[in-house]
């Protein structure tokens, strides 16, 4: 048997961590037995379904590197199979026509909950259909009404529920457009899915599908549903508890091998290893030993996660991530140093992309104002001759590379007895603005000739301005 997957997601809001995790799950387990996973958009819902959701999914999925091996097939595209196989059970007498109202039906919930009974349809259209002039009817599952279905969850293991539990689903509405839980199990039949790994919030969904499924004498697939994320508080998973929609990930700078990590784990372990690299996951990665019981949102680690694949990656190929992130900033990089050097400069400390980012602005354009505090403490008169005389030793240096810059900077040091620090950090603000930056060799580097130069120049009329001032 080949193992086919799914991910359909629903395009009426964003495509959240939650949904990533159940696309990675899905992917790893066909993956790992060299199966096929689908991609499908759950559009039936067309007033809610929004094109620009589904650009994000599409585009999202890419990012994360889960593409399809099919699809994206688009449930909006297959109407017409829904109403062929509606007819099929309506010939066969497994569907029936209803012609109750909304209203109908409200009503006749209200007088159960009355009688202290479950609310649901009566089934009053079942056996004795009640067409009324000028209603389009609905069409209703024949759901069994004695017995049980059984869920082998993979990873919740055997359910039972009762028939009695359900009712006759709508599969059809009065305009002939499918209902959810119709038109997935068509789909997952059509595509031939062997496994249907969602999220838990299906999971009361799932013994009417296989009702349906039976009524169409078709095998049954196998079910894992993967339990909720919650925030660290134990709430529903929300922007509150930083959690984003897919494509804000990348415009915070995170890097799609750490969101994959963080997620993989998010749920699942082997043994304790932290970092899975995609082969791993892959090999490892198995849907039946999810954990049960909901996993908690935890900002930190998934922190801590990009900031290790931030290390880890090649500055040449964290170049091409920065670059657009630094256009989204309004940032023009053409004049400046090459990006993968700010790569390389940074890639030890920073814990996001943006992050780099944010904090590289002034090797591309002029950081405007000193930090006050900054400036107070380190531009000082008793710091005004070193700095000139580092400026003028630099002014006339050969190469502008980092070994001659050191020597330079021990040379004033050592004229002026100073600790590295009480000349670092006033070059430091000169150049930046700020008290953080890479080493100072490197950031005179990553500056450039011309930039340091005018920046000193600037710090020393700064000094004279507060000199004359006092
Ligand atoms: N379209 C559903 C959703 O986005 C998922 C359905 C399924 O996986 O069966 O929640």
């Amino acid at each position: 048997m080949t193992v086919r997957t799914r991910f359909a997601p629903s395009p009426t809001g964003h495509l959240h961590i939650g949904g990533i995790r159940t696309a990675l799950y899905s992917w790893l387990e066909a993956r790992r037995h060299g199966g096929q996973f689908i991609l499908r958009v759950e559009d039936t819902d067309q007033e809610r379904s929004t094109q620009a959701a589904t650009e994000v999914i599409l585009e999202g999925m890419h990012w994360l590197g889960l593409d399809p091996d099919e699809g994206p097939f688009f449930q909006s595209q297959r109407f017409d199979r829904y109403r062929q196989v509606t007819e099929q059970l309506l010939d066969q007498g497994k569907a029936y026509h209803c012609w109750c109202s909304q209203d109908d039906v409200n009503q006749m919930r209200e007088e159960q909950r009355r009688r202290g009974e479950k609310p649901r349809y009566d089934r009053r259209c079942r056996d004795h259909p009640n067409p009324r002039p000028g209603v389009e009817p609905v069409v209703r599952f024949r759901n069994p009404i004695d017995g049980s279905v059984v869920i082998d969850d993979l990873i919740k293991g055997r359910v039972v529920i009762s028939n009695e539990e359900m009712d006759d689903l709508v599969i059809a509405r009065g305009d002939g457009s499918p209902t959810y839980n119709f038109a997935v199990v068509v789909d997952d039949l059509d595509m031939e899915i062997t496994h249907v790994i969602r999220g838990d919030d299906h999971f009361l969904n799932t013994p009417r599908q296989i009702n349906i499924f039976h009524a169409l004498d078709a095998p049954l697939p196998a079910f894992a549903h993967v339990p909720m994320i919650l925030g660290d508080d134990g709430q529903k998973l929300s922007k509150r508890h930083g959690a984003l929609s897919v494509l804000e990930y990348r415009r915070e700078g995170f890097l799609p091998e750490a969101i994959l990590n963080y997620l993989v784990r998010l749920g699942w372990s082997h043994g304790d290893q932290e970092i899975f690299s995609i082969e791993e996951m892959t090999s490892l990665f198995n849907i039946g030993a999810v954990n049960k019981a909901a996993s908690a949102f935890n900002t930190e680690k998934l922190m801590w996660l990009n900031q290790h694949y931030i290390k880890s990656t090649p500055p040449k190929k964290l170049a091409l991530l920065l670059k657009p992130l630094f256009e989204e900033q309004g940032v023009d990089t053409s004049t400046g140093p090459a990006l993968a050097e700010v790569a390389e400069a940074n890639h030890e400390r920073a814990k996001t992309l943006i992050e780099m980012v944010e904090k590289s602005g002034y090797l591309f354009e002029d950081f405007g104002e000193y930090d006050p505090k900054a400036a107070q403490k380190q531009l000082k008169a008793g710091i005004r001759q070193p700095l000139a005389s580092l400026r003028q030793a630099l002014a006339g240096l050969g190469p502008w590379e980092r070994e001659p810059i050191h020597e330079v900077v021990t040379t004033v040091l050592e004229e002026f007895d100073l600790k590295f620090g009480k000349l670092a950090q006033p070059v430091r603000v000169a150049l930046t603005g700020s008290t953080v930056s890479p080493p100072i060799d490197i950031t005179l580097v990553l500056v450039g000739r011309q930039r340091s130069l005018d920046r000193l120049d600037k710090a020393l009329a700064y000094i004279d301005g507060i000199e004359s001032n006092s």
